[in-house]
C-alpha cells in the first residue's frame, strides 16, 4: 500500500464509527512482520541512514516513539482533534499545556470543585510562576463570565462532570464565553471519556485526560493526554512535550492503547451498572440523596442529556446517618474495594471528605462528610447491588 493510500485510509477511518476508530486508528499492521498490534518499541534511539536520514521521523524516544505515536493517533481520532499527545500522567499533561499556552501575568478561570491535583498544580505551582486563577462553578455561566478578566484571561478550564459532586458544565455555552473573551476553552474529559462526550466537537479547544482512569481502564498504568483542535496550539504543545520531556515510556503507552481499544464496551457496561446502582440507592431508606447526572432531579440533567451519550460510571450519594455511617459503608463493602482513583474495571468506593478531598477541607472545595463516592465497575450488577445492600444494613 502506498503512503498516500494509507493517508486516505486514515481519513476514511477518521470518519468511521467510534468503535472502529478505537481499534484501528493510529496504526497500520507493521509492514515487515504484519504485527496487528503496535510492538513495544523499547529503544531510546534510532539508526539514521546517513546524517539526518531519519526513518519515519524517529530520532530519539523523548521526541518520538512508534508505540506512543500509535496511542497518540488513536486518541486524536477518538476526540476528533488535529493531534493527540501522550504524557507520563494527567498532571504532566496539564502542566505541559499550561506552559505551552500561558505566560506569567496570564489568568485562568478554574472550576471551584476541580480535581484536587489540578487545583494543587494551579494553586501551589503555577501561581508561584505568575499565573493567577479565579475559581468559579462550571455549572453557573454567569459566575464563569464574571470571573473572566478581559484581556488577561487566556484559559477557561472546565471539568464536566466534576468530582465528586458530578456538576455539569455546558461546553457549548462555555466555549462561546471563552472565545468572546479571546480565551481558549480546556475541558478535562476524564470522567466522561471520549466515548460519552467529545468536547472539541462542542467548541472546546483542548481536551485533557488522565488516561489513568477510563481510557486505560484497568488500573494498571498512570498516564495523561492532550488532544488539540487547532494546528497552531498543536505546534506549541508538540514543542513543549519534547522540550519538557514528561512523556510516557513505550510500555505505558502500550498498556494505555490496549485499554483504549475496549473503551466503548467497557463504558456501556459501566453505565448499565451505574444505572442499576442508582436505582437501588434511590429507593434505600438510609440514602438521603443520590447524585448522578442521569437522574432527572440532577440540576445538570438537561445539559448532560444534550452533550453526553450516557451518564457515566461515577455515582455519589449521601447517607442519612452522617459521617459515621458513610465511613462504615466504605469499610463494609467487599466487592467495592476501598481505594482512590476511578475508571477501572473493578468497582471502587471511597469517602471523599477523608480521602481524595481531605486536602481541601476548610476551603471552597470542601465536600459533605456524609458523602460516599463510587466508581462503578463492570462486575455482575447483581453482586454490586447486593454488596451495597449489605454495607448499608450492616
Ligand atoms: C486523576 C485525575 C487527574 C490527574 O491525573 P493523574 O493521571 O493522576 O496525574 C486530572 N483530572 C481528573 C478529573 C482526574 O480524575
Amino acid at each position: 500500500m502506498s503512503s498516500l493510500d494509507r493517508v486516505s485510509e486514515q481519513q476514511h477511518r477518521h470518519k468511521s464509527g467510534f468503535e472502529t476508530r478505537a481499534i484501528h486508528a493510529g496504526y497500520e499492521p507493521d509492514p515487515t512482520t504484519g504485527a496487528v498490534i503496535p510492538p513495544i518499541y523499547a529503544t531510546s534511539t534510532y539508526k539514521q541512514d546517513g546524517v539526518g536520514g531519519l526513518r519515519g521521523g524517529y530520532e530519539y524516544s523523548r521526541s518520538g516513539n512508534p508505540t506512543r505515536t500509535a496511542l497518540e493517533g488513536a486518541l486524536a481520532a477518538l476526540e476528533e482533534g488535529e493531534r493527540g499527545f501522550a504524557f507520563a500522567s494527567g498532571l504532566a499533561a496539564e502542566d505541559t499545556l499550561v506552559r505551552s499556552v500561558l505566560k506569567p501575568g496570564d489568568h485562568v478561570v478554574f472550576p471551584n470543585d476541580a480535581y484536587g491535583g489540578t487545583w494543587r498544580l494551579f494553586d501551589k505551582v503555577q501561581r508561584v510562576w505568575g499565573i493567577d486563577y479565579t475559581p468559579a462553578p462550571v455549572s453557573d455561566l454567569e459566575k464563569v463570565a464574571a470571573a473572566i478578566r478581559p484581556g488577561t484571561t487566556k484559559l477557561v478550564w472546565v471539568e464536566t462532570p466534576t468530582n465528586p459532586l458530578l456538576n455539569i458544565g455546558d461546553i457549548e455555552a462555555l466555549a462561546a464565553l471563552a472565545h468572546d473573551a479571546g480565551a481558549l476553552l480546556v475541558v478535562d474529559n476524564t470522567f466522561a471519556s471520549p466515548y460519552l462526550q467529545q468536547p472539541l466537537a462542542l467548541g472546546a479547544d483542548v481536551v485533557v485526560h488522565s488516561t489513568t482512569k477510563y481510557v486505560g481502564g484497568h488500573s494498571d498504568v498512570v498516564g495523561g493526554a492532550l488532544v488539540v483542535k487547532d494546528l497552531e496550539v498543536a505546534e506549541q504543545v508538540g514543542f513543549h512535550q519534547n522540550a519538557m520531556g514528561a512523556v510516557p515510556g513505550p510500555f505505558d503507552a502500550f498498556l494505555t492503547h490496549r485499554g483504549l481499544k475496549t473503551l466503548a464496551v467497557r463504558m456501556d457496561r459501566h453505565c448499565d451498572n451505574a444505572e442499576r446502582v442508582v436505582e437501588f440507592l434511590s429507593a434505600h431508606p438510609s440514602v438521603g440523596e443520590v447524585i448522578y447526572p442521569g437522574l432527572e432531579s440532577h440540576p445538570g440533567h438537561e445539559v448532560a442529556s444534550r452533550q453526553m451519550k450516557r451518564y457515566g460510571g461515577m455515582v455519589s450519594f449521601r447517607v442519612t446517618g452522617g459521617e459515621a455511617q458513610a465511613l462504615a459503608v466504605c469499610d463494609r463493602t467487599e466487592v467495592f474495594t476501598l481505594g482512590e482513583s476511578l475508571g477501572g474495571v473493578e468497582s471502587l468506593i471511597e469517602h471523599p471528605g477523608r480521602m481524595t478531598h481531605a486536602s481541601v477541607a476548610g476551603t471552597d472545595l470542601e465536600v459533605p462528610a456524609d458523602l460516599v463516592r463510587l466508581s462503578v465497575g463492570i462486575e455482575t450488577a447483581h453482586d454490586l447491588v447486593a454488596d451495597l445492600e449489605r454495607a448499608l444494613e450492616g
